[in-house]
């Protein structure tokens, strides 16, 4: 149905709820690609996929999945029809714009010891001081070890956290230009202010370096090999007096990863090949290992034909990809009525319409978007309405205002057919997103829809 209300299908809305508490508890573990990545893997298990290294050989409704690096997940469940007739692919990223802990982040300075920070992503500077952060990720020891490090959302935790200046103070700050209001060496986390003794002299960085030892084991030079991830604090919770909406960390693109990834879980015996790919890095890019780009998902693909007897698995994934369909599970940018300027109200996305599709993003004149071909958005059309999913059609919003992206061209570059298809989401990339729950719902309806086309 296009452009309908999509809660006027549900006679009760307990389902639609019910849906929402599985993603609410998804978001809230899974704050950086690696917990995702974690929380995923027993999800798989459980309904039946093993991990593809260790089988040799598949057949149709096998399912399987292949790990990189611990920051991306593929998985597939073998069609009917043979795997180089096709992948259906549902493809989301699991990063989220955050603050990252520089290698050598830690100094002290009148009393108080900081952690240095660089931002990951476009984010809104001036919206990521002043509240609750948490710590999540690893450092890697000399010696190889992994320690997992998570400070921040047990509430008995302490948090971090930002300080921006008191306005009885910021006359000058109040007249700087948005972006220059924090700027990016001014994302330090306050992290404590008991002194220590070392040596002759006290040291409140000392004192915070002790406690990371005995928490965890690990000094301060162990930080130049670790990933950790200053992110908001604290669950996902219902928005709205009437529970409409989930706030929350990360809707981008966590919302689409997991209606995907449910997608999948709850798809048996497809007649094409079900593949659900999630990425990482897409906020910066695409680039890298773990990125879109990366050959992991090539040869993911490779692996799985010669698991199904390909003699050929380099030539035959080129052939399977130009036979492949995909949605690229991105989220949209959802009609603000507090910004209407920023919209062009026939092609927008709204809250509570359902699945979006984005024929195009880009900016400046579609630069750099996918622009998915026409025949392809007509079968697209087809499927949905025959699944009774609601849909609706958008750009980011108008012209030159500004623009994005998202892997949509990358995969369009296999020659496969790629549209953009998510979720609206209000606030996109501040520490407080905003998704509707029947949208997520509608997602992964149609995500599911679109896996069992013909
Ligand atoms: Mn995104
Ligand atoms: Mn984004």
């Amino acid at each position: 149905m296009y452009r309908k209300n999509a809660w006027n299908k549900y006679a009760s809305k307990e389902e639609v709820f019910a849906f929402a508490e599985g993603y609410k508890k998804f978001i809230s573990f899974g704050k950086t690609e690696r917990l995702v990545v974690k929380e995923s893997i027993p999800m798989l298990e459980e309904k039946g996929f093993v991990n593809g290294e260790k089988v040799s050989s598949v057949k149709a409704g096998d399912k399987i999945y292949f790990i990189n690096k611990n920051k991306n997940i593929c998985a597939f469940i073998v069609g009917k029809k043979p795997v180089i007739e096709g992948l259906r692919i549902l493809g989301a990223h699991i990063d989220s714009p955050r603050l990252d802990l520089k290698e050598n982040p830690f100094y002290e300075n009148h009393d108080l010891a900081y952690g240095d920070t660089h931002y990951y992503g476009v984010v809104k500077k001036y919206q990521w001081v002043t509240i609750p952060l948490a710590l999540h990720g690893v450092v890697i020891k000399k010696d190889g070890t992994t320690v997992d490090v998570n400070i921040g959302e047990d509430p008995n935790d302490p948090i971090v956290g930002i300080t921006d200046l008191l306005i009885h103070l910021a006359a000058d700050q109040m007249q700087k230009p948005a972006a220059k209001v924090i700027e990016g060496e001014g994302l330090d986390i306050s992290l404590g202010s008991i002194p220590v003794k070392e040596g002759e002299k006290e040291s409140v960085k000392a004192g915070v370096l002790a406690i990371l030892k005995e928490k965890y084991g690990i000094e301060e030079e162990d930080f130049i090999s670790a990933e950790i991830e200053v992110t908001p604090a604290g669950p996902a919770r219902d928005y709205g007096l009437d529970r409409s909406m989930v706030a929350g960390y990360g809707h981008d693109d966590r919302s689409c990863a997991y209606t995907s990834l449910k997608a999948i879980l709850d798809t048996e015996d497809p007649e094409f090949t079900s593949c659900c790919i999630l990425v990482d890095k897409e906020e910066i890019g695409s680039v890298g290992a773990t990125g879109a780009q990366s050959l992991f998902f090539e040869n993911a693909v490779a692996k799985l034909l010669c698991l199904q007897g390909s003699k050929a698995p380099v030539f035959d994934t080129r052939i399977c990809f130009e036979h492949s369909k995909m949605l690229s599970s991105d989220v949209s940018a959802g009609f603000d009525p507090l910004y209407p300027q920023v919209h062009e109200a026939k092609n927008a996305a709204y809250f509570g319409q359902g699945l979006v599709f984005n024929k195009y993003l880009g900016r400046g004149g579609k630069g750099g978007s996918n622009d998915a071909n026409p025949e392809y958005y007509a079968w697209i059309r087809h499927i949905m309405d025959e699944g009774n999913i609601n849909w609706q059609s958008a750009e980011i919003g108008k012209i030159d205002v500004g623009g994005g992206g998202t892997i949509a061209y990358i995969l369009g570059n296999y020659n496969m057919d790629v549209i953009d298809a998510g979720i609206p989401v209000h606030n996109m990339h501040a520490p407080m997103e905003i998704v509707s729950k029947v949208d997520v719902y509608e997602a992964y309806l149609g995500y599911k829809t679109f896996l069992i086309a013909k």
